[in-house]
């Protein structure tokens, strides 16, 4: 077995750690020294570096991209690139948990309201790779001649929005991307990753960042990530909400498919890079299983563009390329992605309205697995791997030889389960005030009603609920659901959120209870699943006895009473078993409390 190079160093530094006359520890080299072999590269791309003593040099050319700025630092860069351009302006949209400002730049030649290109790094602050290319992309429009790419659009670069999870710097995050040397936090300060809170809503800093994309509503919004998965020879990969082929709005996808895509690529080719629809792997162990696409909901940054028509890029770098190089493809594709914009402009406007005036009748909830492939990539540019036996996990681990190889790979696609027909309304009582909180902060369309009214609605019950593992603050919900039409007073101060309005897509992904981002499926509603308080025996017993006078719940019953005998002769099951036979046992328990105004509704 050849020794893996890691395990001499934490040898080293367990030693170290034990007698504190060692020398300092060779573990500072660890995490880097655990990666596979590097591919050679070189591009076109790489001219885009300044000279050493350049003096609009940005940090990261200055560490010849070995390290990364920290905000203060980024921050003090941009104010510099502020005060020697007009063209630069810095701005706060808001604040971090913490306290920190966000900071955006306006890069915009002025001269009224230009379409808008908003561009976030960081947000998993430690995929920071966007913020390094974008202030070098900013210096060139702003002092080196690249302004024209202004000339139809304005850039908004948003370069730290995960700010808080940015300043945890620790070169153990995300230890697989080879560098920067340190790196932030995937979460914020409270652990939420703000790659699933779009829809939810829960981060003051998801809250300013969708309060911006109303104020912008950008014509592209680009969202810059670093990759996990296997190695490959490709180095900036990207995607758009469910690759594309499963977008809810199809005229922005068609765009993004048609135009972004083609031209993105091929530009990054010329500039030296090998770009990819990303791929997200089965099986990384197992690479010959292919590539997964699949429909995705709101709480995404790429969902959430999808459900709202803004065309939306998920930029992938692929993490096992050093630092320098994924800077530089970023640099590459948020130059072509401004430029492609200015073109297209009125091309985008068109397909943002056309899906902002569709209505689809059904949405897609619930999907599986496709059982054969939807198609094939024949030559994926992959790398070569051999395994060894690890002593740490006692079975075989892959070591990456660094040698490119060419698969065939399947794409593994999904087919659909389960669509809802959309309604013509919700009615949301006025007490669920986070919800009525995040429809204003959505930007969905609602009103109040003023007086008293009767309608027959139809309301959802929970069958079978069961909370989930707790995840980015939330504990979300799993059930299976059953409707009945039932007639309800509607107190004034009730909310009706109509479907037919420009974000009634996004008013049903979040208010559809069997929606995979339904505010329910995010847990929102526990006061539902709360066991009611029980009343004394001697009164539930009677009640219990009234229910049993119902011909086929009194035949149950006594199957139930013969075939179980703990049952039998368990009093409180017994009566847990009738009451919840009541039509309506306990007010609001297991029902969801948002109703619907079907198209059959009166
Ligand atoms: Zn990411």
């Amino acid at each position: 077995m050849r020794l893996y190079p890691a395990i001499g160093m934490v040898a080293a530094l367990l030693a170290a750690s034990t007698a504190c006359a060692q020398a300092a520890p060779p573990m500072m080299d660890m995490p880097a020294a655990a990666l596979p072999p590097t591919l050679p590269w070189s591009g076109a791309s790489e001219r885009l570096i300044v000279v050493p003593d350049d003096p609009w040099i940005t940090p990261a050319e200055q560490s010849d991209f070995v390290t990364t700025p920290r905000l203060a630092e980024t921050r003090a860069w941009l104010e510099r690139l502020d005060a020697a351009s007009p063209l630069i302006t810095l701005e706060s949209f808001g604040r971090s948990g913490e306290g920190r400002e966000l900071l955006l730049v306006r890069a915009s030649k002025g001269g009224g309201s230009k379409p808008v290109v908003l561009v976030q790094a960081g947000i998993h602050a430690g995929e920071i790779d966007g913020k390094d290319a974008g202030l070098m992309l900013l210096r060139d429009i702003a002092l080196r001649g690249k302004h024209t790419l202004l000339d139809h659009v304005d850039l908004v670069f948003v370069p730290i929005y995960n700010v808080d999870g940015h300043e945890r710097m620790s070169r153990w995050n995300f230890p697989a991307l080879r560098g920067p040397l340190e790196k932030g936090t995937v979460g914020n300060a409270r652990n939420i990753n703000l790659n699933r809170d779009y829809a939810k809503a829960d981060a003051p800093e998801t809250r300013a960042l969708i309060a911006l994309l109303r104020r912008l509503d950008p014509i592209l919004y680009i969202d810059c990530h670093v990759s996990d998965g296997f190695d490959m020879q490709y180095d900036v990969t990207f995607t758009y909400a469910g690759w594309g082929r499963y977008a809810y709005h199809r005229a922005t996808a068609d765009w993004l498919m048609g135009r972004f895509g083609p031209s993105v690529m091929k530009t990054l080719e010329r500039a030296g890079h090998t770009p990819t629809s990303y791929p997200s792997p089965i099986d990384t162990r197992v690479p010959e299983k292919g590539i997964r696409q699949a429909p995705e909901g709101p709480r995404y940054s790429t969902g959430y563009g999808d459900f709202i028509g803004v065309p939306t890029v998920l930029v992938e770098n692929h993490m096992l390329k050093p630092y320098r190089q994924r800077v530089l493809g970023t640099y590459v594709l948020l130059e072509a992605a401004l430029k492609l914009a200015g073109q297209d402009h009125d091309r985008i406007v068109a397909a943002k309205r056309s899906d902002r005036a569709s209505r689809p009748a059904t949405m897609l909830t619930s999907w599986k697995p496709a059982s054969a492939p939807i198609g094939w990539v024949e030559r994926f540019k992959g790398v070569a791997f051999e395994t060894y036996r690890s002593p740490a996990t006692g079975r075989l681990e892959q070591r990456w030889t660094g040698q490119p190889i060419t698969l065939r790979m399947p794409i593994m696609g999904q087919e659909p389960l389960a669509s809802v027909l959309l309604p013509k309304a919700w009615w949301v009582p006025q007490a669920q005030a986070e919800v009525i909180d995040r429809l204003r902060l959505h930007g969905i369309r609602f009103e109040t009603l003023t007086s008293p009214r009767d309608m027959a609605l139809d309301r959802v019950r929970l069958r079978e609920a069961a909370t989930q593992a707790p995840q980015d603050g939330r504990t979300p919900l799993k059930a299976s659901f059953a409707h009945e039409t039932v007639n309800v007073a509607l107190p004034a101060g009730t909310v009706r959120v109509p479907f037919d309005q420009p974000l009634g897509l996004l008013a049903a992904a979040l208010l559809e209870p069997e929606a995979p981002d339904s505010f329910l499926a995010w847990g929102f509603f526990p006061e539902i699943l709360a066991a009611p308080s029980k009343a004394e025996d001697f009164v539930r017993a009677p009640i219990a006895e009234a229910v049993l006078a119902n011909d086929v719940i009194e035949k149950a019953f006594a199957a139930r009473l013969a075939g179980d005998p703990a049952f039998r002769s368990d009093p409180q099951a017994r009566l847990a078993w009738l009451l919840a036979r009541l039509p309506e046992p306990y007010p609001g328990y297991t029902s969801y409390p948002i109703l619907r105004e079907t198209q059959a509704n009166r």
